[in-house]
């Protein structure tokens, strides 16, 4: 078991990682179950394919302290971020006469846990929430934070708000239905760690990667609890991403967002797989500046291909040229805009981000990625 503090003042929460957490959730989250034991049923919040899996086994638990379980099915996939999917949500924690005091729980991958996060922000100005990730993914990042959001028409996850959990209770143990397509994209943001801030990790990865990826249960407790200890230090020093300090979470991210604008944010690329790629393309293009050696993005690009994530972005089969791919990193930027501020890496384990990139030099690079082999 291990317990990692996100230390936020005033707000500071506990995450914790162990094998067989959920079935003892009632014990794990007992605090924050107190104020149901009047007898007012414990909301929780899945999707089809987590209810399906796990409410048997929460409930069990719950019962077990006397409580009682009231669920809010959505269904899977990202259009659950959406207003209408808010509306119902917010209608129903009201109906259930949610308190500030109260808190919901969020039983579910990225999809569930934003969702939830985003209402519980605004429902009664701020009511208390606990995340229960399911997927790798939700795992190592975005169960842990406080970045809640919708998707709109405009984009992805760009009405939200900061709101950070009470309590986030991790089993690897429920990684073992999670679709395999799924594990890998998760693996990619654990890659990530490693890559942006820790050369052992990173050694450590492409040694046991393999048992990760097979959900060794040592091995996968080893990989989540030290990518959220780096998660967690990264919040306590900037939670709201001011400084360059929690940019660095999104080491492959800008890359990778114009792959998945590019592919129509689908199933023909997960986030995960995008983000894979878009590190590569960040450490390639790193080695073309001068900055890590050829050798070192060879071995960044290897640990990705190792875990058969996208790793050469012929293999998309994209028909676009690089100058489309630049756009879609403009998105949301003054049209006009001839550099981004870009996540690069001067060695492996570290990453920074490079404020003097010029856009018509990224085009270019991505034109010879395009082409390449
Ligand atoms: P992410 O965490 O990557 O944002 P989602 O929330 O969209 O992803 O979840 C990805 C898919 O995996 C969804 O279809 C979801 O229902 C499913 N899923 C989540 N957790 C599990 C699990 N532990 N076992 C099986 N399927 C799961
Ligand atoms: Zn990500």
């Amino acid at each position: 078991m291990a317990v990692i503090n996100v230390a936020l003042a005033g707000r500071a929460y506990d995450v914790v990682i162990e094998a067989g957490l959920l079935a003892r959730l009632a014990t794990a989250a007992a605090r924050f179950l107190a104020s149901y034991a009047g007898g007012r049923a414990v909301p929780l919040v899945a999707d089809e394919n987590t209810h399906r899996l796990y409410a048997a086994s929460v409930e069990a638990s719950l019962a077990s302290h006397s409580l009682t379980a009231d669920w809010f099915v959505v269904t899977p996939g990202e259009d659950a971020k959406s207003w209408a999917v808010l509306e119902e949500l917010t209608d129903w924690l009201l109906a259930l006469g949610v308190t500030r005091s109260d808190h919901v729980f969020a039983l579910g991958g990225g999809v569930v846990g934003d969702l939830v996060g985003f209402a519980c922000a605004i429902t009664k100005r701020g009511c208390g929430f606990v995340q229960i990730p399911t997927t790798l993914l939700a795992q190592v990042d975005s169960s842990v934070g406080g970045k809640t959001a919708i998707n709109t028409k405009a984009g992805k996850n760009l009405i939200g708000a900061f709101h950070q959990p009470s309590l986030v209770l991790i089993d690897p143990l429920v990684l073992g239905t999670l679709p395999e397509r799924e594990m890998r994209a998760g693996y990619a943001e654990v890659l990530k760690y490693g890559l942006l801030g820790d050369a052992a990790f990173f050694d450590w990865l492409e040694a046991n990667g393999n048992k990760v990826l097979a959900r060794e249960p040592a091995a996968l407790e080893h990989a989540i609890a030290t990518s959220i200890a780096m998660k967690a230090a990264i919040v306590a020093e900037d939670e709201r991403e001011t400084q360059d300090r929690r940019a660095l979470l999104n080491l492959g991210h800008t890359f990778g967002h114009a792959l998945e604008a590019e592919t129509g944010f689908s199933q023909a690329l997960l986030h995960g797989e995008a983000v894979a790629l878009g590190m590569v393309l960040a450490a390639r293009y790193s080695a073309r500046r001068g900055e890590i050696s050829a050798a070192d993005a060879e071995r960044a690009t290897a640990a990705i291909a190792a875990a058969e994530l996208p790793a050469a972005l012929p293999a998309l089969g994209l028909t676009c040229d690089g100058a489309r791919l630049v756009e879609h990193m403009r998105h949301d930027k003054k049209a006009e805009a001839t550099t981004l501020p870009f996540l690069l890496l001067k060695a492996i384990g570290e990453a920074y981000v490079a404020r003097d990139v010029d856009l018509a030099d990224i085009a270019a690079f991505l034109d010879e990625e395009l082409a390449a082999r």
